[in-house]
Formats: C-alpha cells, structure tokens, sequence
C-alpha cells in the first residue's frame, strides 16, 4: 500500500489526492499511489438521441447519436440539469459495464454513425472518452463529445486529435460568474474553445441563459464579440432556455423576450448561425443560409422536416452551409 499523494493534470483543479481519496469530481482516485479514473468503462447513462439534441444543428443533421456518460463532473452548477448523475459519487450511483470497444461494436451493429460522451463531463472520464474515440474510429464511427470545455490545455490538445466534433457549453462570459455559480473559471473555458477551432473539428457552442445571472444584454455582447473574433463568424451558437432545477429552482425559466434578445445580439455581432433551444416550435430553429436567407434545413424541435442542399451549399445561392453533411 502506498502512502504517496498523487496529483492529477487534466483539469485547473490539479487536485493532490491522498491515498484512498479521490479529487474535487469525485472518480479520479489515488489508489494504491496511482492516479485511477474508477468509472473507466462504466456507463451511467446510454441513451440513442437525435444529434439535435446535444445540441448539433450543422454536423449531419438528423442522424442518431449514441450517447454515453460516466458519472462525476469537475464542475458543481448549482443550476445543473443531470446533477443526479454529475454530482454522485461512483458507488452510489451504479452503472453498467460497457468497454469502449463494445462502444463501438454497438454504434456499427445498430447502424448509428455518430458516438456522444455527453451528459456529464467528457474529460473526467478521460480515458474512457478517448479509448472509445479511438475504438469507434477504427469501426468508422465519428465521435463528438459534449463538454463543459474545463480543462488544461495538454489533454485538451491530446483528444481533439482524435474525435471529430464538440459542442462546448460557454456558461458565461463573467469569471466571477463561473467561480459562484459553477465552482470553475473562464479563461481555460476560452482555450478550449480556441483550441476546438484550432484542431479542425466541428465547434457549436451552447450558453444557458439563466434568469437574472446570465442574461443581461452587456454580457451576451461581450460574449459574441469574443465568438467573431476568436472562432469565426460560421461557429453556430444555442442559447438555451434554463428550466428550474437542482439548486436553482428558485429562478424562474427563461423568458422568450431574454432569449430573443440574446438572439438579436448574436445576430447584431454578426455570428451567421444563431438558435433559441430548448424552446420547442419557436421560428429560430431552422436553419436559413446566412447569405440569402433560404431554409436550408428545417426543424421542428429535434425533427428533421426537410434538408435542402447541394453538397453542402445553399441550393439557391451557391453559398457554403458551415458544417459537416
Ligand atoms: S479532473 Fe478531477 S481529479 Fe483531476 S484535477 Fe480536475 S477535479 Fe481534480
């Protein structure tokens, strides 16, 4: 038995864990003086979604997604929509086996192209998240990951190498915001943001606009510059709709006028491909080509009704849709 304390990389926590304890996201553990991510392999949660859902709007549009979770999160929103299983300790929360070659066997078998970590955080289950990229790559399934995007630059750099797309949560674009409300900070957000943009894979973001915190005109401004001037005008954004749970179901859910202002002011800081979520029926949820206004995919909530495109270009303008199709 070991009595050395170990220190994991992978997140600005950097915890020092002493032997038999694990670090702030409760699964990476110091066993026997090794540092050991104890949900390897465990799903918590596996579920077929339409990749509308994660949210996905240009990156093959209607497919399904298989899409996996461990539990813990290095992050502790007190406004978090899966705390259930993002904030329970290993042991209490159960879970199946499923190795990420069975991972990938499951996604051919069933004929579903598309593989999600999702729900909680991707990079605390780290190992997991990357073996089963590289699994599913082998079997010719492409792999995406849904992340709060907090985590250091090394193992940040080292997966999007391997998988093919993400969509990164930018909860706010006020640190002290992140530091009250999430237990995180911004800046290592942004890198992973930038560094998303930098690998080459497919980049949408989501920001959830809670009432009163995380809505106010200035900010979303703030934030969407950011977004022109450091991932591109192309670079979709979703502003979802926060419904009350866990530690804020004090707040009220989120106005529409809220959510159509942030929409206006993507739109105003010039990003191309702006969408209100978590809203289903309302009139941002299709997709119209940013040049000459065609609707290039229509959606009702998570459905496909239509997509009209010619290899990847509007049909009636020629114009290139941003994305993967
Ligand atoms: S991933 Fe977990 S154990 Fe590692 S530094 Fe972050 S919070 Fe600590």
């Amino acid at each position: 038995m070991s009595n050395s304390m170990v220190e994991c990389r992978l997140c600005p926590k950097q915890c020092r864990i002493a032997p038999g304890q694990a670090g702030d996201c409760r699964v990476r553990m110091n066993l026997d003086g090794k540092l050991t991510a104890v949900t390897y392999g465990i799903a918590a949660a596996a579920h077929v979604d339409p990749v509308e859902k994660k949210p996905f709007y240009h990156y093959y549009p209607g497919a399904k997604i298989l899409s996996i979770a461990t539990v813990g999160c290095n992050l502790h929103c007190k406004g978090c929509q899966n705390w259930q299983i993002s904030q329970a300790n290993p042991e209490e929360a159960g879970g199946f086996h499923l190795p990420p070659e069975d991972v990938a066997k499951v996604a051919k078998r069933e004929k579903i192209p598309l593989v999600a970590c999702t729900y909680t955080e991707p990079f605390v289950y780290y190992e997991y998240t990357m073996d089963t990229a590289i699994a599913c790559k082998e079997h010719g399934v492409k792999t995406a990951i849904v992340s709060a995007g907090y985590a250091n630059k090394e193992p940040v750099a080292a997966l999007f190498k391997v998988i093919d797309a993400a969509t990164i949560d930018l909860k706010s674009f006020d640190d002290a915001y992140y530091r009250k409300w999430c237990d995180g900070s911004l800046k290592p957000v942004l890198n992973t943001l930038v560094a998303a943009k930098e690998a080459g894979i497919w980049l949408e973001v989501s920001n959830l606009l809670v009432p009163g915190l995380t809505d106010s005109k200035d900010g979303l401004s703030d934030l969407v510059r950011w977004m022109v001037q450091n991932l591109g005008a192309d670079t979709p954004i979703h502003f979802l709709r926060f419904m009350p749970h866990y530690q804020m179901k004090n707040l009220p859910p989120t106005p529409v006028s809220s959510l159509e202002l942030a929409y206006k002011t993507a739109k105003d800081a010039g990003l191309k491909y702006v969408y209100i979520g978590n809203f289903r029926g309302h009139e941002t949820e299709s997709t119209l080509c940013h040049s000459c206004g065609h609707m290039v995919i229509e959606r009702v909530g998570y459905q496909i009704r239509g997509v009209d495109m010619v290899s990847g270009r509007c049909p009636k303008c020629d114009t290139l849709i941003p994305g993967r199709f």
